[in-house]
Order: structure tokens, then sequence, then C-alpha cells
């Protein structure tokens, strides 16, 4: 029983987290302030302070739970600074790496008072707003693509997600209403998914997770571009057809991650029109840059496919996380997602009665990602992103032209924005087995040296069992400098790892003259 004296504390109850509105503004003030200079400071900052895990735990001190209070300004203040000072940021304009972006500012902010105001984005009576706002970003977002904007669609967490969302629409849709009470076991023939080689791993992981197994996914050969071999598929498709499988599911991929190769979606969609086989395009990393002049026609295709899965915190530079899932036709979700019958009656829940986002994906409670997506769209709207996207693409030409043009690189491919090359130190020849193994080993420990070092960050790739250093720029702070200084950043590590690691036999520097 509560005493009389918890209840006259409960008569104005102060929880220990409330702030008051004086507190919050000190505290906020104070962190914006912090934040606007580390923004501003990035380009003096180190890409990384490339420490080892026991350095970074001996900065965070004592991981003991605390039992009693601490301001919360304080922590602020201190916790900015252990971040901005022992991050890697990937917003720093020579961050190369992977295929994740400079964080937009203004999403910074939209994450803010998403948080503030907190609505649930599961359901349309729990976040009025913010579900309408939703609503028009992923049609807003199906523009930017070129697909139908009466489309189905979400925000989730991020490409995996979105192109899981893809991957369950489909097998509800091919495999049939059964599979939802009875799992796959209850089609006739085994089930058949069909990507390149190149598709990324959540391929592998929605096969596992969703009861198709990794052994359904048939793998088809890339051509010398790395885009699936489109000859190979037909034949493929036949032959499971003959055996008694099932296939159901084509994905195709718009800008691979390895290369940023992009598929003939166009003849991917003809290929599953003949079959009647869902089309999913894979379009996390290249989805934007469709309509760019610069950019592979073939990214027309994605209007064809039943499904695309885009990655507003990699081209759209969102700040994580924020991954949009689009399904051509809406109801495709509903039967997917859905466990409310009432929700059937579909054109009514969506038009009269706003919609409920539980029913078109995996998750309940739902954040409001689409916040921050609304307002950079906004904020700098489709012409805006037009600059920025196809700047990173010219960035990314040039850089290519300047290692071609260097004697100690060998450039192998330029796709959107991904360029891929590695050292090659005076007086090796590519070519022999000793040669070719030796650079695999220089340019992998050449990697690591820049991954540590912080002047720049790149990362790998793997193209005909060559060890590439890769680049690529999502990145609106990246300029022609940074760009211009990357060969000779690289080369000045390559040559002084090579002096360390070159075996005899492979010749040496002095006698290459
Ligand atoms: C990055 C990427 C993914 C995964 O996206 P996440 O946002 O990291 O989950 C999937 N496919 C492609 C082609 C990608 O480039």
């Amino acid at each position: 029983m509560p005493t009389h004296d918890d209840l006259e504390r409960l008569r104005h109850r102060i929880a220990p987290l409330e702030m008051s509105p004086e507190e919050f503004r000190a505290a906020g003030h104070e962190l914006v302030d912090l934040i606007a200079s580390f923004l501003g400071s990035l380009r003096e900052r180190p890409v990384t302070p490339g420490e080892t895990p026991e350095q970074v735990r001996s900065v965070l001190g004592t991981s003991a739970l605390p039992e009693q209070a601490t301001p919360a300004r304080t922590l602020l203040n201190e916790t900015a600074g252990l971040l901005f000072d022992h991050s890697l940021h990937i917003g720093h304009p020579r961050f190369f790496g992977y295929i994740t972006s400079s964080a937009a500012p203004i999403g910074a902010l939209a994450d803010l008072l998403a948080a503030a105001v907190n609505p649930n984005v599961g359901a349309w009576n729990l976040s009025p707003a913010a579900s309408e706002i939703e609503a028009l970003a992923v049609r807003w977002m199906a523009e930017m693509i070129g697909y139908a904007p009466d489309c189905g669609g979400l925000f989730v967490s991020g490409g995996n997600t979105a192109n899981s969302v893809g991957f369950l629409a489909a097998r509800r849709s091919r495999l049939g209403a059964g599979v939802r009470a009875q799992g796959v076991g209850v089609t006739a023939g085994r089930p058949r998914v069909y990507c390149s080689a190149e598709t990324h791993t959540w391929v592998e992981k929605a096969a596992d997770h969703y009861g198709i197994g990794t052994d359904g996914i048939r793998w088809i050969p890339t051509d010398e571009q790395m885009r699936m071999d489109v000859a190979a598929l037909r034949a493929q498709i036949r032959s499971d057809e003959a055996a008694g499988d099932r296939p159901f599911l084509v994905i195709g991929t718009a800008g691979s991650t390895g290369v940023g190769a992009v598929d003939a979606l166009p003849e991917l969609a003809q290929i599953c029109r003949e079959h009647d086989l869902w089309f999913h395009v894979d379009a996390a990393y290249g989805g934007l840059a469709a309509g760019q002049p610069d950019a592979p026609p073939d990214l027309a295709g994605l209007a064809l496919a039943d499904s695309v899965a885009i990655d507003p915190h990699k081209w759209l530079y969102s700040p994580l996380e924020a991954g949009c899932a689009l399904v051509r036709n809406p109801r495709d979700l509903v039967d997917t997602f859905s466990y409310h019958p009432s929700y059937y009656k579909f054109d009514e829940a969506t038009r009269e009665n706003g919609i409920n986002y539980y029913a078109y994906g995996p998750q309940n409670s739902r954040g409001f990602r689409a916040l921050k997506v609304w307002l950079m769209l906004r904020q700098v709207g489709r012409q805006g992103f037009a600059r920025m996207i196809a700047d990173d693409i010219r960035l990314t030409a040039h850089l290519f032209r300047l290692v071609q043009a260097h004697p100690e690189f060998q450039a192998f491919t330029c796709n959107l924005s991904i360029a891929t090359f590695r050292y090659v130190p005076v007086g090796v020849e590519p070519g022999s087995t000793a040669a070719e193994a030796y650079l695999n080993r220089l340019n992998e420990a050449l990697l690591g040296r820049l991954q540590q070092g912080g002047e720049a960050f790149l990362s790998n790739a793997l193209v005909g069992g060559r060890y590439l250093l890769r680049t690529c720029i999502v990145n609106f702070r990246t300029s022609l400098e940074d760009v211009e200084a990357l060969p000779g950043i690289i080369a000045r590590q390559g040559r002084a790892i090579d002096a360390g690691m070159r075996p005899a036999d492979l010749g040496s520097e002095q006698k290459a003259g």
C-alpha cells in the first residue's frame, strides 16, 4: 500500500528522467553548439583514430552500472567529446569506404524532432501527422527512382530489411497464401530464387530465415562486367522447371555492392513475365542514380519491378537508419504482413482511415524514420539530389582517370560512384602467379594500413581473384582536392609497405631504375 507520504510526493510527481524546459533548453543548446563545431571541424580531423578495442574501452572508463544520477548536461557534453574523438567519421570528406554516406545535417535535427514528439508510426491513430508524412515520403521515394508513385511501401531499418520485405512479398504472392500457415513445405516443388553471384549477402539471410534455405538460391554467373548472365538465367529457370522445381523470384541488382554493376533490368523483367515470376530489384545503392545522365540506362527497368529496395542512408545521404521498401501493388504488402482481417478492406483502410503501417511490414511499434527523408527531400528538392549524385559520379570518374594515368596503379572498374584499382609497385610485373599472389598480399596490407592511418578510408573488392582497392563516393563533402590527393596518399603508403615486404625473386625497385 502506498503511504500517505508516497501519495503526497506523487501529487506533484517529479520523475528522475524528467527535464524542465529550462534544463532541456540549456543542455540542448550546448549540445547543438558542440555538434555545429564538430561538423565544421570534420575536414581537420583524422577519418579515424585507428584505436584498438582495448584503447576505446579504456576511454569509456568504468563499466559498472551506475546506481546514482548524473546531470544530463554533464553527460551530454562528456559524451559528445568522446564520440567526436573516438569515432570513425563516415561524414569525413576523405571517407571513401563502404557505401555509407555523409549524413545530411538536417537529418540529425529531424531525428531529434522525431524523438521528441515520438509518434508510434505503427498505427495511424497513434501517429496521424507522422503516418501521412511517411505515406508522402514513400511516394516521393518512388518518384525519385522512376517507380509508380501509387505503389505500397514503408521505411525500414536499411537495405537488408527493405530487400527482405520484397522477398517476403514474393514468397506470399508466388508460393501462395498457404505458406503463411503451413510454411514453404506446402508448395509442390522446391522453391527457387535466382540472383547473380554478385548479390549482397542479404539474400542468404532471407533464404535462410524465411524457409527457402540457402541451397534454394541459384547463383547465376556474371559476365565480364559483373552483370548477371541473362542467357544463363534463362537456361537455369528452364532446367529447374523441367526438374519439377518451383521458381518464384528473380532478384536483379541495381548497383552491386562490390563494383556498382547494374544488371540488365528490362531483360530480367521480361523473363519474369514469361515465367510468371516475381521481379525484385535490390536498388539499395544504385536506385537513386536512376535518371542521371551518366548512369546506366538499364536503371529505367526499375519501373518494371514488382518490388524494389532502396536505401536513403546510402545515396540520399540520410543519417542511419533509413531503408525503404516499395511494392508495386500495396495489396501484396497487406497480404504478406497483415493479421487483421479488417485490413483486407484495403481501399477503405487506406483512403478513409489512413494507413496502419504495422499491417504493411515486419515491425509493430515503429519510429518516425520518414521525417528525416521527407525534410531532406524538401530542403534541396529533386534537383539538389540530382546534382549531388551527379557530382559523386563525376568525382569518381575523375579519380579513375587519375589512377589510370598513374604509373604505380592498375585500374579495373568504374561504375556509378565506385572505382576499383590496385597498387602495383615499380619493378613488379603483374600476371605471373608469384606476382599476382604478392600483389594480393601487398594490397591487402596496404588497405589495412590505410584503414588505420586516418588520412583516407577505402575498402576492397575481389574481382577475378584479384584483391583490389575500392573507393565509393556517396559523400557530398568530398571535393576535387580530396580526390586529387588520394593517389599520392596510397602510393606513398604502398611504397613503404612494398619496401619491407617484397620477396627477393620478384625483382627490386633499384633494378627497375
Ligand atoms: C548496402 C547494400 C545492402 C544492405 O543494405 P544495409 O542498409 O546495409 O542493410 C543490400 N544490397 C546492396 C546492393 C547494398 O549496396
